[in-house]
This record gives structure tokens, C-alpha cells and sequence, in this order.
């Protein structure tokens, strides 16, 4: 093989690599943004059900207060129905009496009712709780299963540009020039594999002839639609040595 093409297919291969490992490092930081939503969103449901709880609290307190208010107005009443002077009098009072203790039955029922529903708003607060402590200690885990798979894909980035800066220096000036003009303009990519007679990336039907010489990869040649580096492996496709020979 000429040893240009040689070293230009490996070149590519360490491009390849590195953009799939660049690829993943960018995708890195939307995935450490979808865990603090996630942190987030326990966060909120324990905010939320704490406040839901507090509000039953003052409702209830709300309630307390009345009964407090009902309740010494009933002591007053009893008090006053000893000093009445006349049965009219007297029947009144009775009646305000009987009003003042339906409240009061009213008011304790109604309290008991908001001690049910706080116990199990309580319960809502803990569960929510334990939820967020189980997914901050999973999501700390995932993160930092992030950062050290960052560490890992920076690190092969710095190791292939080391590996791509010594294998250039061993191509020839016009070789490596012809691989950055077309890596430039094609993505990225300036070598592919030709296969079954087509360029394998814009899959273009090669002329026989260039075809043929493609499958001896002694000279740079390109593909007529894309202007790729095209070469054969020769380990793959038997159809490709047949058309050779
Ligand atoms: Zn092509």
C-alpha cells in the first residue's frame, strides 16, 4: 500500500474517533442539566407538600381560635343564666347557650377532621423526603460517573491529537495538504473506504477502471462526486478482488 494512503486511513480513523469521543464530551453537559431537573423537580415536591402542610396548620389554628372565641362566649352565657331575672330572659339565654354548644361540636369535629388530614399531609413531607434523599444520592452517583467519563474522553482528545500531530509529520506535505482541504469541506471526512464498486459514503457508482485501481491502493485517488480519499480493504469484499483480478 502506498504508504500516503496508508497513514492518511489511519489518520481518519484517529478523526473518526475523535469526533465521536468530542460528540460525547459535548453531550455531557445536557445530561448533567436533565439530572439537576431532575434534583429539581424532588426538590419542589418536597417544597410543595411542606407548604400544603403548613397551610393546613393555619387553617387549623384559624379553627382553634374560633372555638377559643365560642367557648368563652358559652362561659359568659352560663354565667349570665344565673343573674337572669325572667323566664323570657332565661329562655333566651338557653337558646344562645344551645347555639354557642352546637358550634362548639361543630368546630371540635372539624378539628379532629384537620388532625387526619395533617397526619396524612406528614406523611406526604416524609415520603417526598426519603424520595429526594434516594435520587440526590443517585443523581451525585450519575454525575460523577459524568465528570470521570469526561475525564476519560479529554483525555483520549489529548492522547489522538498527539497520535494526529506525529502521524501527519510522517506524510508528505501534499498528501496531508489534500487530506485538510477535504476534511474541511466534507465534514470532517477525507478518507473512506470504497466497497462493491461505490464510494461507501455518498455511495456513488465508481467507474470500473478507477474502481480497479482503487482495489491496488498505490495512489490517492478520489471519488468523482464527493471528492473523497477512497481505498480497498482487503479484508472485506471478495466481490471487490474479483473485480481486481
Ligand atoms: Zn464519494
Amino acid at each position: 500500500m502506498l504508504p500516503d494512503l496508508d497513514q492518511l486511513i489511519q489518520l481518519q480513523q484517529l478523526v473518526n474517533a475523535a469526533a465521536e469521543a468530542q460528540r460525547d464530551v459535548d453531550a455531557i453537559p445536557s445530561h448533567i442539566a436533565a439530572l439537576d431537573d431532575r434534583l429539581n423537580s424532588s426538590r419542589e415536591a418536597v417544597e410543595s407538600a411542606k407548604q400544603k402542610l403548613d397551610e393546613a396548620k393555619q387553617q387549623r389554628q384559624a379553627v382553634e381560635k374560633e372555638l377559643a372565641e365560642v367557648q368563652s362566649r358559652l362561659s359568659r352565657f352560663k354565667e349570665q343564666l344565673m343573674a337572669v331575672k325572667t323566664n323570657k330572659e332565661y329562655t333566651a339565654m338557653q337558646h344562645e347557650i344551645a347555639t354557642a354548644e352546637s358550634e362548639v361540636q361543630r368546630l371540635e369535629d372539624a378539628i379532629l377532621e384537620q388532625m387526619l388530614e395533617a397526619d396524612e399531609l406528614t406523611v406526604g413531607v416524609d415520603n417526598a423526603s426519603a424520595t429526594l434523599k434516594n435520587e440526590e444520592a443517585e443523581i451525585a452517583n450519575e454525575r460523577g460517573e459524568l465528570e470521570s467519563e469526561r475525564g476519560t474522553l479529554e483525555g483520549q482528545l489529548k492522547s489522538s491529537a498527539e497520535a494526529q500531530a506525529s502521524l501527519s509529520a510522517s506524510i508528505s506535505n501534499a498528501a496531508r495538504r489534500l487530506f485538510e482541504k477535504i476534511a474541511d469541506q466534507r465534514g470532517g471526512i477525507a478518507v473512506v473506504e470504497a466497497k462493491d464498486g461505490h464510494c461507501s459514503l455518498c455511495n456513488v457508482r465508481l467507474r470500473p477502471q478507477i474502481f480497479n485501481q482503487i482495489l491496488k491502493n498505490a495512489d490517492l485517488i478520489q471519488c468523482d462526486s464527493c471528492m473523497r480519499l477512497l481505498y480497498h480493504d482487503p479484508g472485506d469484499s471478495p466481490v471487490g478482488e474479483t473485480a481486481a483480478s
